[in-house]
């Protein structure tokens, strides 16, 4: 499973991304800062586009889900309740030579010999250092590369001219302790909490602690009983949000993959428990196999809802652009789950810098994940506020008071279970915990629950790396004398293209083309995002718009005018930036054509 360096394709859309306005580097001019960037006029408008496409498609044509859009910032006593203070964290190690960090689960392991040594002396200085120290080299051949880079170590604690001491070798296979890059021993792996900290307020102590969040699904959880309320929606219902994230990342890489502050576009589907869903309809809906399982059922359970969410958000995906074919669905293995998830699928995209597997074939990196969490947020967060997090069913209510005695007791027992297995993982004490499981069994047979949660959860910038990588490609195209020459184009799905469709009049020194191009740029801005050009031989401004992904340009030239005759009159070029083919139309039929083919 080698990982290759980012690739040379890789490079070329890095550069073209700084050439073209879609991505710079944060704080450029002062050097940059790791891990943080900035989207140039072309990459706002397409991280535009694809929170738009994620809004109108999981909230604005859906019944059943509603927006929010709460604080970066929240009560730190949310991170408790999530686990975040806790756990969040990445295993770091740093090189003991050069103090790079690594995230630990990201060292390639080597296999080599290891040299080390139990310290060094400087006999001219007088100086000693019984820091230990070790090396790993390919083979024992290396071992004079091994005695210069301890030397660096031990000149770094003072010793100028340090003559080694007690050397020793042993061979090693596939171990991670050393850095890839030097062979310089690393520390042992230590846990980074990847929050960002801040004070809230003038002071900046303990209890004035803060944090930026890491991601924004804890604001759904907390605002769940408002949303509720507010929106009278019922379960099952989903609660989306978009928005910043921010993650101290021991590694930012990879360009904008892996972030220190990103946006994410999160939506909480609540759902019954699988134990009401029974009550109510005798059985719980099984999948009838792969694939989308079609519009939801009543009696859909958490599993057909999963199965419901990976393939719409496939067909997402797909919608935007993204082939079948560069996508992965990782189902997470049961030892990787989080302890409360039922099940979780990574949607990897193929990026040229993803890993390979044995065969060769890019393994993908993840773009979202899809777990269902069970009912373990929104219960954290009942008993870290102390505020009901149930929701009343009067469906449930009602069929439970016709249930056949033995099924009631069956399915409060196995309700019971789940919740005091929750309980007691959580921390609470082992009597506790069964008395507040069967309080929460009896209040179930009372129509109450807590929600179960299916999280569809996506990174924007990801996306936009993705959407990016899958755009770019090399062709020829014809020159102003139809010579071929080479031609970058983002073959952006015209959904999330930056610009829609530029206009150009074919000479800029005539002012009834320009004032005829003026006019058709009027009439399409308030349809979508229009680009006027008038500089340049007409196959260099094509080319900038191929650079951009524009997928329509058109042209207004003489026959615009009608000075080729009436039939031409009032038409114009349009050229498609994928075919690079022309055709002539009627300027009042060009609106509704292109509105047709970017919605
Ligand atoms: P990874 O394993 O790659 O660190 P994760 O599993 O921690 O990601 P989640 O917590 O599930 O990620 O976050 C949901 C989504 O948010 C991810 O699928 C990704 O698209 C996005 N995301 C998470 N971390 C980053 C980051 N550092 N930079 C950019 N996007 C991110």
């Amino acid at each position: 499973m080698a990982e290759p360096k980012t690739s040379e394709l890789m490079e070329k859309i890095v550069s073209l991304c700084k050439r073209r306005g879609f991505i710079f580097q944060s704080s450029e001019i002062y050097g940059g800062l790791n891990g943080f960037w900035d989207y140039g006029p072309l990459g706002a408008e397409l991280k535009r586009n694809i929170k738009d496409c994620w809004w109108r498609s999981m909230i604005q044509v859906r019944d059943d889900v509603v927006g929010l859009e709460a604080s970066i910032i929240m009560h730190p006593k949310i991170w408790e309740a999530s686990g975040h203070t806790s756990t969040f964290s990445d295993l770091m190690v740093d090189c003991l030579l050069t103090k790079k960090r690594f995230r630990a689960d990201q060292v390639e392991p080597q296999s080599g010999i290891a040299f080390s040594y139990t310290g060094a002396t400087d006999a001219t200085a007088g100086k000693e250092s019984k820091d230990p120290f070790s090396v790993l080299v390919p083979s024992a051949k290396h071992v004079e590369h091994a005695r210069k880079i301890a030397r660096q170590f031990y000149q770094q604690r003072g010793l100028e001219n340090p003559a080694l001491l007690g050397e020793s070798s042993r061979e090693l296979q596939n171990t991670a302790a050393y850095n890839p890059e030097n062979g310089g021993l690393l520390t042992d792996p230590r846990p980074f909490n990847l929050m960002l900290k801040t004070y809230v307020g003038p002071v900046e102590s303990e209890d004035n602690k803060s944090y930026l969040r890491p991601e924004t699904a804890q604001a759904i959880f907390a605002q769940f009983q408002n949303v509720l309320v507010t929106s009278r929606q019922k379960v099952p219902f989903g609660i989306g949000q978009i928005g910043k994230a921010f993650r101290n990342e021991i590694n930012p890489r990879n360009f904008t993959f892996r972030s220190r502050e990103f946006e994410q576009m999160e939506l909480e589907f609540f759902i019954r428990p699988d134990e009401a869903i029974e009550a109510i309809y005798a059985t719980v809906a099984a999948p009838a196999g792969p694939g989308h399982p079609g519009e939801p059922q009543p009696n859909w359970g958490w599993q057909l809802w999963h199965q419901y969410w990976v393939e719409e958000r496939i067909r997402f995906y797909e919608g935007i652009g993204l082939p079948r074919q560069s996508l992965v669905e990782y189902w997470q293995k049961p030892e990787e789950l989080a302890h409360y998830a039922r099940a979780t699928v990574d949607i990897l995209y193929k990026f040229p810098f993803s890993k390979q597997d044995e065969k060769g074939e890019l393994m993908g990196e993840e773009l979202e994940g899809i777990a269902a969490r069970s009912d373990f947020d929104l219960s954290q967060h009942q008993r870290f506020s102390g505020k009901p997090m149930m929701v009343f069913d009067e469906e449930l209510k009602a069929a439970c008071l016709k249930l056949a005695p033995a099924k009631a007791a069956e399915l409060s027992a196995r309700y019971f279970e789940a919740r005091r297995k929750y309980l007691v993982k959580a921390g609470v004490d082992a009597a506790k915990a069964e008395k507040q499981a069967r309080e929460d069994a009896e209040a179930l047979m009372k129509g109450s629950y807590v929600p179960h949660v299916i999280e569809p959860s996506a990174g924007v910038d990801r996306l936009a790396l993705a959407l990016i990588c899958n755009a770019y490609n090399e062709d020829q195209a014809p020159d102003e004398k139809g010579k071929l020459e080479s031609r970058v184009v983002m073959k952006f799905n015209p959904r999330i293209a930056p610009i829609k469709v530029a206009v150009f009049p074919l000479l800029k020194n005539k002012p009834e083309l320009v004032s005829k191009a003026k006019e058709v740029r009027d009439l399409l801005r308030p349809h979508m995002r229009v680009f006027y050009d008038e500089a340049g031989a007409i196959g260099r401004r094509y080319r900038r718009q191929d650079e951009a992904g524009t997928p329509f340009g058109v042209t207004i030239d003489f026959d615009t005018l009608g000075e080729q005759g009436p039939e031409q009159k009032d038409t114009v070029t349009l050229r498609d930036r994928d075919s690079m083919k022309q055709e002539r139309v009627k300027i009042n039929e060009l609106g509704p054509m292109l509105i047709e083919k970017i919605r």
